[in-house]
């Protein structure tokens, strides 16, 4: 099974996708984390470009296709792979991410962000896909590292952000579920392992 976790930053993402892969993991669920984008030698480099690459101004355009191809080589060198084993995969953000941030927030068109994700990724999508939702205030203080380059941008591009994440998973219920992060780090685990449990059994 293909599962990948997405939503704004500061939502406590990254960290729930730690949790989750233990979880699995300690069960005896043979499992593969990832992080899109990065993963392999290329997505690190094209990740380093993206989120501290200072010295450029790289096009929207450009910035989408750089998400897109590091994605690519993931899919390619990692997750079918891992599927092929018999794995579940669990990613730190994918497509949806570049159509939100790049479409939803950025001005690029949604659908057509979708298409070339396809082409990206020969078509793989998650068998799951799980968007961890909070207002705004209280990802925004919940942010603890240096913020990147990426992160760096104002309060509207960030509602942007939330309101295309949430258009994005309403329209696709099902393999798209809503998590409320706004609780404490272990509620919202619960909520992840139960909709994760469903799945796999
Ligand atoms: O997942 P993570 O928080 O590490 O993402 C790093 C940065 O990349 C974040 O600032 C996120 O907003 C940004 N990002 C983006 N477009 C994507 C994926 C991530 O702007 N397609």
């Amino acid at each position: 099974a293909f599962l990948s976790l997405d939503g704004p930053d500061g939502t406590g993402k990254s960290t729930q996708h730690a949790l989750l892969v233990d979880w699995l993991a300690a069960q005896g669920v043979p499992v593969t984390a990832c992080t899109d984008p990065g993963g392999t030698a290329l997505g690190q480099q094209l990740r380093q470009l993206l989120l501290f690459g200072r010295d450029h101004r790289i096009a929207l355009p450009a910035e989408a296709m750089l998400f897109m191809a590091s994605r690519a080589q993931l899919v390619e060198e990692v997750i079918r792979p891992a599927l092929a084993r018999g794995e579940v995969v669990v990613a730190d953000r994918y497509t949806l991410a570049n159509v939100v941030y790049q479409g939803h927030a950025g001005g690029l068109n949604p659908k057509d962000l979708w298409a070339v994700g396809r082409v990206a990724t020969g078509g793989l999508d998650p068998d799951l896909t799980l968007v961890f939702d909070a207002d705004l205030d209280v990802a925004l203080a919940r942010r603890t590292r240096a913020a990147d380059r990426l992160e760096e941008r104002d309060r509207e591009y960030q509602e942007a952000v939330r309101r295309g994440f949430l258009y994005e998973a309403g329209v696709r219920p099902g393999p798209y579920q809503i998590v409320d992060a706004t609780p404490d780090l272990a509620t919202v685990q619960q909520a992840v392992r139960a909709k994760v449990a469903r799945l796999l059994t």
